[in-house]
């Protein structure tokens, strides 16, 4: 198939079932892009599943044009039955050149919200996380993820988690993230300031009032320049104070910070998208041109195995997948052609030292 005839076929398979959803037809699209947020749901325990969920992700990954995606456990704490990367990483092997892997979202991730009690990180408590980290740089992660600082809970046995982003083991983190050259995806969603919490999250787990997060995430990337931190869920904002304006002054300030977007559609509940019917925002369309190498695309897709039983919330968010994808190749189509490589491909080669896969 050439070039041509491909982009044809991912833009006839995006819009074919979702007419008049966008004002602009879409033009372009970069032939393969980059995922770098990707979840995997599959059967866990001894008899786990994960390959099952792998096979969807590849499915769909050739049906969107993602040519290499970086698979990452979510951010998980010890009220959970956590995994962490090595639960798939060995199935991953089947399809090289496809996959990339994060990991700590089981281990790491716990860990830091066991000793969210700052007063309880002693030196061996650092010295056994920063071991921790390690080995699972050693055993083929390319980074770490995805870590939680806010985590609001949307829907039941999805969990409410808060440490700021300084907190010192995330501090820790930063440090053996930059003395191994990989980065952090950090989920953390974004409070300016001490507010009421939204009507919409307004039940427990999530509390009444949620704290600022945004200083933290400033006094985090200060701490180690060296740290790369992939904030991640830019373009859908679930609380309102990820903004462009936001993110522009962070990114200015700050040259370790990079955004994946989370593309979604323009009827998804969420705050400043990208995407609106009228095409690109404009306010994100100049953020994107002044800090056009900081930008990656991480949909937040979770894979679901066939043979997965049970409707916990990775099951339900994957009825969003297709939508999202969608929305993203829309996005990608809206982008002058150099930044649309960019962000949908050179930078995350860049920024998670990725060996080009197959073109
Ligand atoms: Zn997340
Ligand atoms: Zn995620």
């Amino acid at each position: 198939m050439t070039l041509k005839q491909f982009i044809a076929v991912v833009l006839a398979a995006s819009m074919a079932s979702a007419p008049g959803t966008y004002a602009q037809p879409a033009a372009r699209i970069p032939p393969r892009w980059i995922d770098v947020h990707l979840h995997l749901i599959g059967e866990r325990g001894p008899r786990g599943d994960f390959a099952g969920a792998i096979a969807s992700a590849i499915e769909a990954m050739d049906r969107f044009g993602i040519a290499t995606a970086i698979v990452l456990p979510p951010p998980q704490i010890d009220e959970q039955m956590r995994y962490d990367a090595p639960a798939f990483a060995a199935a991953l092997q089947r399809y090289r050149g496809r996959f990339a892997y994060l990991g700590g979202g089981g281990t790491l991730n716990s860990f830091i919200h066991r000793h969210a009690d700052a007063s309880t990180v002693s030196d061996a408590v650092k010295r056994q996380f920063a071991a921790a980290a390690e080995k699972l740089i050693d055993d083929g992660a390319v980074g770490f993820g995805e870590m939680a600082s806010l985590h609001m809970s949307a829907t039941a046995r999805h969990p409410y988690e808060f440490v700021p982003a300084d907190h010192p083991l995330f501090r820790v983190l930063a440090d053996v993230a930059a003395k191994r050259d990989v980065p952090i995806d950090l989920h953390m969603d974004a409070v300016a300031g001490e507010m009421p919490t939204p009507a919409r999250f307004a039940v427990p787990p999530n509390p009444p009032k949620l704290a600022d997060t945004m200083a933290a995430l400033a006094r985090l990337l200060a701490y180690n320049r060296k740290a790369r931190i992939i904030w991640a869920h830019g373009g859908s904002d679930p609380l309102g104070a990820m903004s462009p304006a936001a993110i522009g002054r962070l990114m200015d300030a700050n040259p370790n910070l990079f955004v994946s977007l989370r593309i979604v559609g323009p009827p998804a509940p969420m705050m400043n998208k990208a995407l609106s019917n009228e095409g690109l925002d404009p306010d994100w369309r100049e953020l994107l041109r002044r800090h056009v190498d900081r930008f990656v695309i991480g949909t937040d897709s979770f894979m679901v195995s066939p043979t997965m039983r049970g409707g916990g919330p990775g099951v339900r968010f994957a009825e969003r997948n297709t939508p999202k994808l969608r929305a993203t190749i829309h996005f990608l189509s809206l982008l002058p052609p150099g930044a649309a490589r960019r962000i949908g491909r050179d930078n995350a080669l860049r920024i998670y030292r990725l060996r080009p896969g197959p073109a």
